[in-house]
């Protein structure tokens, strides 16, 4: 198994250095892990979600080496975009080697669901719409990446008594979502750190992945969004079974841009 979505100290929003990540997905027993640290262009507040990414290849190049018989490690990238920062972020992601691309939307409208703010006014249904919709720009608008983050991440912090973000709801938006990923041989990922708690509210809706399945989907991967050690690989087992029955066998994992699959 690779955990396909974690932060290191690189990630100003993180505590865990490359090196503590590597040791502890070595004693999980993954194949590989990959580093996704963030680049959000024009993020509103006090942190910062640039890299040098010069520095970032010349520090992470050496843990790739120094793992490389015991972990596969993939320099990777996690871009927030907004639809005005598509053509910075673009650049980036063409100027540098990475392993992996993944594309997320962590504002919306200049707001972060993180905040309260951000679901005033709204009822559950048009704050998670309007959300769908900004991962539907960024399928459709963004050239160069290769897997879609964590749509759920709007549950994350909503306080709906039933935080659960349904297929049934929103079957229009995932439809055009995920014809728009499977036309461009793209997939999406499954964030287990938006359900590390197991909360009871927030279940992940199994016909989400089956659709994206009855449409011709089939790249999925599993990320952990982990941001300290003790997060690595969360709830992977319990997803893993998820995915199955949902009827997928495999995962995919990104190696110089190209997926490899990962049997289930
Ligand atoms: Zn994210
Ligand atoms: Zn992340």
């Amino acid at each position: 198994m690779f955990d396909c979505h974690t932060h290191t100290t690189f990630s100003t929003d993180s505590v865990m250095s490359a090196e503590q990540a590597c040791e502890s997905a070595i004693k999980l027993g993954l194949d590989g892990i990959a580093f996704t640290d963030h680049l959000d262009y024009d993020f509103p507040g006090e942190l910062d979600f640039l890299i040098d990414f010069d520095r970032y290849f010349s520090v992470l190049e050496p843990v790739r080496e120094k793992y490389a018989d015991r972990l596969k490690v993939l320099i990777s990238v996690e871009v927030g975009i907004q639809p005005h920062v598509l053509r910075e972020s673009e650049e980036v992601i063409r100027r540098y080697p990475f392993d992996y691309v993944l594309a997320s939307a962590h504002l919306v409208d200049r707001q972060n669901p993180y905040d309260k703010e951000y679901y005033r006014g709204k009822s559950k249904k048009e704050a998670y719409s309007r959300y769908l919709e900004e991962i539907y720009f960024i399928v459709r608008n963004l050239e160069s990446f290769d897997m879609l983050g964590h749509f759920g991440y709007i549950i994350r912090y909503a306080d709906y008594a039933d935080r659960t973000l349904r297929y049934a709801d929103h079957s229009d938006l995932f439809d055009m979502i995920f014809r728009e990923l499977i036309d461009r041989g793209r997939g999406f990922e499954l964030n287990t750190g938006t359900y590390r708690s197991g909360s009871p509210d927030a279940v992940y809706d199994i016909e989400i992945l089956r659709r994206y399945r009855e449409l011709g989907g089939e790249l999925v991967c599993l990320g952990s969004d982990a941001h300290q050690t003790d997060h690595i690989a969360a709830r992977f087992e319990y997803f893993a079974q998820v995915l199955r029955d949902a009827g997928f066998r495999y995962t995919v994992h990104f190696e110089n841009r190209k997926p490899v699959f990962d049997k289930l």
